[in-house]
């Protein structure tokens, strides 16, 4: 059989409709299918990689693990050298940020995904503040697993149930809402810029009132960086930017350079309730892998190397001008974590369709579906901007019929 019918025969599948590109090979920006046709990635697959595709420094960090040792013990019995030098690198960057109670994050739990930072966040809080309550946004997504998913939008709730209970939401941007933060709250979660809901950034005014009613009421402040981390706006940390700092930090996707790692973090005086009552209250198995770990050091030290950085704020001012176009109602988003806003989903299907085959992969997001989403890795050159703009703005005025007037 032809791996396309293998692929549809016995892979699960999460929708009727998978893009099914057959990939070979993927190197910088780019990805290479099995006809020989080469994609420009504009997504990062998504948000992951940051440094690119296969970059040389964290394919050199990944070969040289693995001729050392892979798995030996469940997390947090051995020393293992990548996931203490990991470690030490994420508590280097947050060095500078104390937490609204002047500890530091310098405490890193390791995951394999971001869902399970999302529920090792959600555990931990619940222990450090004996409350039972936790509030995140509409349309936030957090993840897959039950505990995440109830922080989620109902459309995808509805089925699963019974989810967690004392789950409440605010509206992003909407002080009037933030009464549902109260005593009962172990902790908010809520990301610096709304990945989900099509790339929408949280006010930081906004940040900062939520901030102080969690410290008011005795919450903990949870930022979901899982998207927005590791460079992606522009600032190491989203949060950098926003003068608000939380007391628990989650990050995935970028964090690995390609390989599965997340990790929640916070500082010792909270994390050490994990330690106890009970013991081993939270494990895992592979959560913090050296070869993803060394992966992920590879990656930070990259993202700061490079220089990565510094060119965030030109890239995203060069999409913002490449990309004014009066059937084009929107480009929204901070750093390189943009959404192209549209009228409708039909118009943005024939605009991604056409995109791709000119050679330029985007996407729509899980609750936004007339928006385009624009999250390449932050590689990217000025030229290729250019010309992923051009192929965008292209497929717009093809389709020029579909947009609303
Ligand atoms: N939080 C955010 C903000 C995300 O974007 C995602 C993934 N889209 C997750 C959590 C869940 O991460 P994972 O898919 O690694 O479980």
């Amino acid at each position: 059989m032809h791996l396309r019918q293998l692929f549809l025969a016995h892979v699960a599948q999460t929708s009727d409709f998978p893009l099914a590109l057959d990939i070979v090979k993927a190197e910088g920006m780019y990805l290479h299918d099995r006809e020989g046709n080469q994609y420009l990635d504009l997504i990062s697959g998504i948000a992951v990689s940051n440094v690119g595709h296969r970059h040389p420094k964290v394919v050199e960090a990944i070969k040289n693990q693995v001729d050392l040792y892979l798995h030996t013990l469940v997390y947090g019995e051995f020393i293992q050298s990548p996931q203490v030098q990991l470690a030490h690198a994420l508590a280097a960057t947050l060095a500078p940020f104390p937490t609204p109670t002047g500890d530091l994050l310098d405490q890193v739990y390791f995951t394999n995904s971001g869902t399970e930072a999302v529920e090792g966040a959600m555990k931990l809080a619940k222990r450090f503040t004996h409350k039972t309550e936790i509030v995140s946004c509409e349309k936030s997504y957090h993840g897959s697993t039950q505990g995440a998913l109830s922080l989620g939008e109902e459309e995808f709730r509805r089925p699963f149930r019974p989810l967690l209970p004392g789950i409440r939401k605010i509206r992003r941007n909407d002080f009037s809402t933030l009464g549902a933060i109260n005593q009962n709250t172990a902790a908010v979660i809520i990301e610096p810029i709304g990945g989900e809901m099509g790339a929408v950034p949280t006010e930081n005014t906004f940040l900062r009132a939520v901030s102080d009613r969690c410290q008011e009421v005795g919450a903990l402040l949870i930022f979901d960086e899982i998207q927005s981390g590791f460079g992606r706006t522009g600032t190491f940390w989203a949060f950098e930017s926003t003068g608000v700092v939380p007391d628990l930090l989650l990050t995935a996707k970028g964090m690995g350079g390609g390989m599965p790692i997340g990790a929640f973090i916070a500082p010792e005086r909270i994390m050490s309730v994990l330690k106890n009552q009970p013991v081993l209250g939270h494990i895992t198995t592979f959560g913090g892998h050296p070869v993803s770990c060394a992966a992920s050091l590879a990656t930070l030290e990259t993202i700061f190397h490079e220089n990565l950085l510094a060119s965030v704020a030109h890239k995203e001012a060069l999409f913002r001008k490449h990309l004014q176009h009066p059937l084009i109602r929107e480009v929204r988003g901070r750093g390189i974590q943009l959404a192209l806003v549209l009228d409708q989903f039909t118009q943005l299907k024939a605009v991604i369709d056409e995109s791709l085959q000119q050679g330029v992969l985007t996407d729509w997001f899980l609750y936004c579906d007339y928006a385009l989403r624009i999250a390449p890795p932050l590689i990217i050159s000025d030229q290729e901007i250019i010309q992923a703009c051009s192929v965008i703005v292209q497929a717009i005025e093809k389709h020029a019929h579909l947009a609303y007037s």
